[in-house]
């Protein structure tokens, strides 16, 4: 069984408990991927010095030199794709499509942030007296911990390393427990494109260990974290209290509102996407659906017809639509709210249930479900529930509709399906979520924007695009006078 190490300084080692972790294939048990390491404290301790050591030598490489290595390992991974594809889809079992698609966005991402290694990194300003120039400059912090989850193992730890890297900042990333090999072919190939060692340290391991030594360690003031609001909210409250900078990407209960006028394939379509693709497993996947009165029949028996003929199964096999569920553990928690909802006796439209069959026997396969007529405060429209499971809700009208979508605690993403302008522009303005899709699923982001949400769903701190520069920089002022 191949064992994958950690990396800290620039050199692959094991981990100084001796504790090693087998990583299983959720559409098939018996696969198991690897042996990966668990770090202990003291291992999370070595990364973090060498991130503090490797700091003086890369914030005084050239901005443009640092973007040359991002270059290079976004080519790097680009010639690895299809390898990165499989493991992604072997370890968390999201479609081989999805997975290469997943991949590709990796290779967008790091060759955006080398782009911004070329753009300017400060401003000057006009003053109030002669012989004065005035100007500020952006400049890395130091060394920052990155702690990520398992649904987009590639995009995401990416969209945080670019950016951290490119500013001049040390990074050490703690990926989430059930994605490790995608997390070892990033550190590989950033290795690879020569970054100076400890620049960059790879800590496979537990939440609880790994995860929170790196958050309590007193040289990692800054820190980004997606994942669930309540290990958020806690890493938040630790760094605050010793006066470091958080960045929180947490949960979602994404609403799509569905009018009168709407085309109806495209709202099929981009219901069923929102809701099934990836298992339903995005922060940004459709789980509420508010249909407007005089399209609900006709949209809901589309939808059901829809969502009966996706075909699940082993994401590797390409006529699969969606894999398994990640894990034993999330597929309980999705097959609890399936229960939930059936107790409570809501209408069932399609699924709601474990699939049982011999195809379906070795991994954690959930049926795509969609829930009819669901009361707005019922929990399976309150909580996330982070699996293929959609509830469906009629309303009178658009202002109906904005209400209902607005009355969850989460605010990250949301889309309408319509063809009328006026009301677009009024659904725009009154959404209270961070990201808007019109005539589209709620899913899909692009790395030159602001990533983020509102209310519980973020620290109100967008990642991607020029919000990046913001959270991964300080400011510097210069008043510079020039006597004459
Ligand atoms: P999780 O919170 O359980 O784990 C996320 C990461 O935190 C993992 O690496 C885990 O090991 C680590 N962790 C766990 N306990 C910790 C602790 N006490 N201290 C430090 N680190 C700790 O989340 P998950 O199950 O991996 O991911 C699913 C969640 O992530 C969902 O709620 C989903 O909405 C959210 N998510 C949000 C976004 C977004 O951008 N908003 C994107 C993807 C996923």
């Amino acid at each position: 069984m191949k064992r994958y190490q950690l990396l800290i300084d620039g050199a692959w080692i094991d981990p100084a408990g001796g504790e090693w972790e087998a990583n299983v294939n959720p559409a098939n048990t018996d696969d198991v991927i690897g042996e990966f390491a668990v770090a202990s404290a003291q291992d999370v301790n070595a990364a973090v010095e060498a991130a503090q050591r490797a700091f003086s030598v890369w914030r005084a490489m050239p901005m443009v030199k640092r973007g040359d290595i991002l270059y290079k390992a976004a080519n790097l991974l680009e010639a690895r794709l299809e390898e990165v594809a499989q493991a992604m889809t072997r370890e968390e079992g999201k479609t081989l499509p999805e997975a290469r698609g997943e991949t590709a966005r990796g290779v967008a991402i790091l060759r955006y942030f080398a782009g911004e290694a070329s753009q300017p990194d400060g401003e000057v300003y006009p003053t109030a007296l002669p012989n004065r120039m005035l100007f500020t400059r952006r400049e890395p912090i130091g060394v920052v911990g990155l702690i990520t989850p398992w649904n987009f193992p590639i995009a995401i730890p990416l969209w945080k390393i670019a950016p951290a890297l490119v500013y001049g900042n040390t990074v050490i990333l703690k990926p989430a427990e059930l994605t490790p090999l995608t997390a070892w072919h990033i550190a590989d190939v950033l290795t690879q494109a020569g970054l100076p060692k400890g620049v960059f340290n790879l800590i496979t391991g537990t939440g609880h260990v790994a995860g929170s030594t790196l958050v309590a360690h007193n040289a990692v003031k800054t820190l980004s974290f997606t994942g669930s609001n309540a290990v958020g909210r806690e890493i938040q409250r630790k760094l605050i209290e010793r006066g470091g900078k958080v960045q929180l990407e947490m949960g979602g209960k994404n609403p799509v509102v569905v009018l009168d006028d709407a085309h109806l394939d495209i709202a099929v379509e981009m219901v069923t996407r929102g809701a099934m693709k990836s298992t339903g497993q995005k922060c940004t996947a459709t789980s509420r659906v508010f249909v407007q009165k005089g399209i609900y029949k006709q949209f809901s028996e589309a939808l059901v017809a829809r969502v009966k003929s996706l075909r699940v199964g082993d994401g590797l096999d390409p006529n699969t639509y969606l894999g398994p569920v990640v894990s034993r553990e999330q597929q309980q928690n999705v097959l609890e709210y399936l229960q939930i909802g059936q107790q409570q006796g809501v209408r069932l439209g399609t699924g709601g249930a474990e699939l049982m069959s011999e195809a379906y026997a070795k991994g954690f396969y959930v049926q795509p479900t969609v829930f009819l007529d669901v009361d707005i405060n019922n929990r399976l429209m309150q909580e996330e529930i982070f699996g293929p499971v959609v509830g469906l809700a009629p309303v009178d009208n658009l202002e109906d509709a904005i209400e209902a979508a607005n009355s969850v605690p989460y605010g990250l993403s949301a889309a309408i399906i319509s063809q009328d302008i006026g009301k677009i522009m009024r659904f725009i303005d009154g959404i209270q979520v961070g990201l808007v899709h019109v005539n589209d699923e709620t899913a899909g982001a692009e790395p030159q924007v602001p990533f983020g949400g509102f209310k519980d769903s973020s620290s109100h701190s967008p990642e991607q695009g020029k919000a990046a520069r913001e959270f991964y920089t300080q400011v510097k002022t210069v008043y510079l006078d020039y006597p004459t």
